[in-house]
């Protein structure tokens, strides 16, 4: 019985989707949780220095923690959510 070599046809990908990305790329799966100060459910994360991400309350003016740098939305907000 004869071997038969049964070659693989690469199919072509299919449903590659690429997200079109905006000017500031936030994270959507971490949720910024409630100012722990004034109790405003929605705080923006902002880009207050080069580099440098925190949460601003909109309501109360404050602004999270990014003394130590936070390189990333996500890092900060995650400080963010921290401090309760
Ligand atoms: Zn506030």
């Amino acid at each position: 019985m004869a071997k038969q070599r049964e070659s693989d046809r690469a199919a072509p990908a299919s449903g590659a989707e690429e997200s079109a990305a905006g000017d500031v790329a936030i994270p959507a799966a971490v949720a910024i949780a409630p100012c722990p100060f004034c109790g405003d459910g929605d705080p923006a994360i902002d880009e207050i220095d080069s580099g440098i991400w925190a949460v601003c309350c909109n309501d109360c003016r404050t602004i999270g923690p990014h003394t130590d740098g936070k390189h990333s939305a996500e890092q900060a907000i995650e400080a963010w959510n921290r401090r309760t």
